[in-house]
């Protein structure tokens, strides 16, 4: 039989092998075609009556199928106009007949994953009516639709709740998490583990046992594993479900929202009705503007610069083989460690041996979490550190083909690092500072080579954070861009460019978030509303909370600085008196004191907010201003995203919105904040930073580049259209 996606072996037993293959791609995706072609296969399964049973599987190494293909959904929601409603429905219904008609074959369906099978390709498995899963541990299944806004619509809602019951199933759906192939097992999402090169024979022997290829729910007497929506411990699923989802999401993911409905609705009929109930849900969130939002930044924009679609292009591919990191510190030791995780040799300097070796010690202490957790090996272990080699001896980072400066945050320590390091290292390396906050430009002037200077702006902490900000300086060379692009991608980051400024794109914007809130707290609003305005508003924190575990010490000085250098007031503003109120009369210096705006016990967990700030509460406020205040925190952040590009400071949309939401965690719903300018339109978004300016004073004047946009009924991603570095 010949098909695109599918190869098809029939052998001697009767059974089938549909192998999938998508061409041209690393990965398996749900592509209307693939659809099409099982389709096909499925009508030829029926029909012929050699045919004894089906074994799916696939020919891509450690991955059954990656999902979806998203582009091909995105597109239709978008490139269908009035009828986008209709074609995503077709498409969806399409499926589920193929799928539906699948598992009523009549014959025994078993799938062979192979590896990591998610979405779309969770879904195909769960309509077949054994899974066998190959037991390697970089495995995983599960449903990360709800990540982009999306709910699973190939069936993922229906079957899984009738699988396993709603209560199981419900978390891992809502939560997008993506579980190993044991955990799956004790689930009971997959029947059977097997290795890898064993699955697809594992499946098979399944098959000659004779067993039946009616599934559960088809069956007459099927009861719904833990009770439907109407029985006692269903009905608390539903309800203590729906308070714990809201209590999560504060209201401002609609996915999971339909999600919760679906497994509920659909629950209340048969397969088939629910199927319909799964696809109206599902289109209603594909052609919402949050999915729009969320899926061309969290996955295309995301996956374009991974793919380093910013580089440089003229410029040759490099291969960082040696990195030197000097400052073996918090980020020194945590960039050493992601690097020697890529294979990367990393040389790793401090003032002394002790200190050196500190930072080599923290990259064990993470390995060792890894095992515990099953995700790395002692060998493994051993592999990765004996490609740390610390040292106090500056000779040492000789060959070194990028250096990575981590020392303390003062430009004359930084100075004199990059001197003696430039001493030593070949004059083709690349220099890159991770400095949080001095501009490169100043920095280089230490260097006898400022064209191979770069900031390399990483976040903490550094294996967990995946953005890495780059920092072009004024005499930044493509070359050394490009390098230092290359080297991120390898330790699988992902990069986004920017040009020199002070607190370059992530600390600018970020920075009005918490001040704005120390502004709320100086206007007298409760503190624990501010709090919660920025929770509602998506933000992951609210500003005190964040305050406190950068360290309102840190926080002051950096607000002093500023005033220093750029304002160059005399008198400090009422939000730097808070914070010096906090730091200098009542030594509250945050989450590493144990008491900043919030109090602390003794494991670091927050308690309560401090009760003297109450003393400064002036105002209670109703629910709408509660909303205004929400408002007023994300719109702070947009408006110095949008000076940003009139700047220059950031140039494409794509660096901005997977910047903020990937940096300083900006409300991801929102898509980023140029996202959700252009969500509102640069005219509406004009409007409401004008009532705020009337109110809160000229740091909410819009700049000339968003009333130049209102006027045209221009938008972010149209007038700065994603484009390569030059
Ligand atoms: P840290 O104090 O934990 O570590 C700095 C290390 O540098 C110390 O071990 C110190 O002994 C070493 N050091 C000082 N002078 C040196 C020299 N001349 N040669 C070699 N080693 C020297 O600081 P950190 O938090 O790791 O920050 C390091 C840099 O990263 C700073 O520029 C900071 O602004 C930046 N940064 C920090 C964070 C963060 O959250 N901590 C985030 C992004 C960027």
């Amino acid at each position: 039989m010949d098909l695109a996606n599918f190869k098809w072996d029939l052998d001697a037993d009767g059974i089938v092998t549909l192998t999938w293959d998508t061409p041209g791609k690393p990965v398996n995706l749900l592509s209307s075609a693939a659809v099409a072609d099982l389709a096909k296969a499925v009508d030829t399964i029926i029909a012929d009556k050699t045919v004894k049973g089906v074994v799916i599987t696939s020919a891509k190494e450690g991955n059954f199928c990656a999902g979806a293909d998203l582009e091909e959904l995105a597109g239709a929601a978008t490139r269908a106009g009035s009828n986008a409603a209709a074609t995503a429905y077709g498409l969806m219904t399409n499926v589920h007949q193929t799928l539906r008609k699948l598992e009523t074959c009549g014959k025994p369906v078993a799938a062979a994953i192979n590896g990591t099978a998610l979405g779309g390709g969770l879904e195909v498995t769960l309509a077949c009516h054994y899974r066998v899963m190959s037991d390697d541990p970089r495995g995983r299944v599960g449903f990360p639709e709800a990540q982009v806004g999306l709910i699973p619509g190939a069936g993922g809602t229906q079957r899984l709740p009738r699988m396993i019951g709603a209560m199981a199933a419900l978390p891992f759906i809502l939560e997008s998490k993506r579980i190993d192939a044991q955990s799956a097992a004790g689930m009971g999402i997959v029947s059977k583990l097997a290795p890898a090169a064993e699955v697809v024979a594992a499946a098979k022997a399944w098959i000659k046992t004779g067993p039946s290829s009616t599934q559960a729910w088809d069956k007459k007497d099927y009861r719904i594993p833990g009770g439907g929506p109407f029985s006692s411990a269903g009905a608390q699923v539903f309800t203590v479900g729906n308070a714990m989802l809201r209590a999560k999401t504060l209201d401002n993911y609609p996915a999971q929202n339909s999600i919760m409905s679906c497994v509920y609705e659909g629950l209340l009929v048969d397969i088939d009705s629910g199927l319909k109930i799964e696809t109206r849900y599902f289109v209603k969130m594909l052609l919402s503007p949050t999915a729009r939002d969320m899926i061309r930044t969290l996955f295309q924009s995301m996956q374009d610069l991974g793919k380093g679609a910013r580089r440089p292009i003229a410029e040759a591919p490099s291969n960082v083989k040696r990195l030197a990191v000097i400052g073996a510190g918090v980020m020194g030791a945590g960039i050493a460690y992601v690097s020697a995780q890529a294979g990367i040799d990393v040389v790793l300097i401090d003032t002394t041996d002790e200190r050196a070796n500190g930072g080599k010690d923290h990259a064990a202490k993470l390995l060792d979490k890894e095992i515990e957790r099953g995700r790395s090996t002692p060998d493994k272990k051993a592999e990765i550190l004996a490609r740390i080699l610390p040292s106090s001896d500056y000779a040492a980072l000789k060959d070194a083909d990028l250096v990575i400066e981590a020392v303390f945050e003062d430009r004359g320590v930084k100075a004199e690092a990059t001197k003696k390091a430039e001493a030593v290292l070949g004059t083709n390396a690349i220099f890159g500072s991770n400095t949080s906050t001095l501009p490169i430009t100043g920095l280089a002037e230490a260097s006898v080579r400022p064209q191979s200077f770069v900031g390399i702006h990483f976040f903490s902490p550094v294996e967990r954070m995946m953005l890495v900000e780059l920092i072009v300086g004024k005499k930044t060379d493509n070359r050394a861009l490009a390098t230092a692009m290359d080297y991120v991608r390898k330790i699988k980051k992902t990069p986004i460019v920017v040009n020199d400024a002070r607190g370059f794109y992530t600390s600018r914007c970020f920075g009005t978030y918490t001040l704005e809130g120390l502004r709320m707290i100086v206007e007298g609003i409760a503190p624990p509303l501010v709090e919660n305005a920025g929770r509602m508003a998506g933000m992951p924190m609210g500003p005190l909370e964040v305050l406190d575990s950068v360290g309102v010490d840190t926080a002051l000085k950096i607000a002093r600085q500023s005033r220093k250098e750029v304002t160059k007031e005399e008198t400090p503003d009422p939000t730097e008196d808070l914070m010096a109120w906090l730091v200098e009369t009542s030594g509250r210096l945050g989450v590493k004191a144990g008491e900043g705006f919030y109090e602390y016990d003794t494991r670091g967990k927050r308690v309560r907010l401090w009760p003297e700030l109450f003393a400064r509460q002036k105002t209670w406020r109703t629910d709408d201003e509660v909303k205004a205040l929400e408002e007023r925190l994300l719109t702070i952040q947009a408006l110095e995203a949008a000076r940003c590009f009139e700047e220059g400071v950031i140039l494409d949309p794509r660096d901005a919105d997977v910047g903020a939401i990937l940096g300083w965690g900006f409300a991801p719903f929102t898509g980023g904040p140029i996202s959700y300018i252009d969500g509102m339109g640069a005219a509406v978004f004009v409007n409401r930073c004008n009532a705020l300016a009337k109110e809160h004073g000229p740091r909410f004047a819009p700049n000339k580049l968003l009333k130049d946009m209102a006027a045209k009924g221009d938008s972010f991603y149209r007038r700065f259209a994603p484009k390569a570095a030059a």
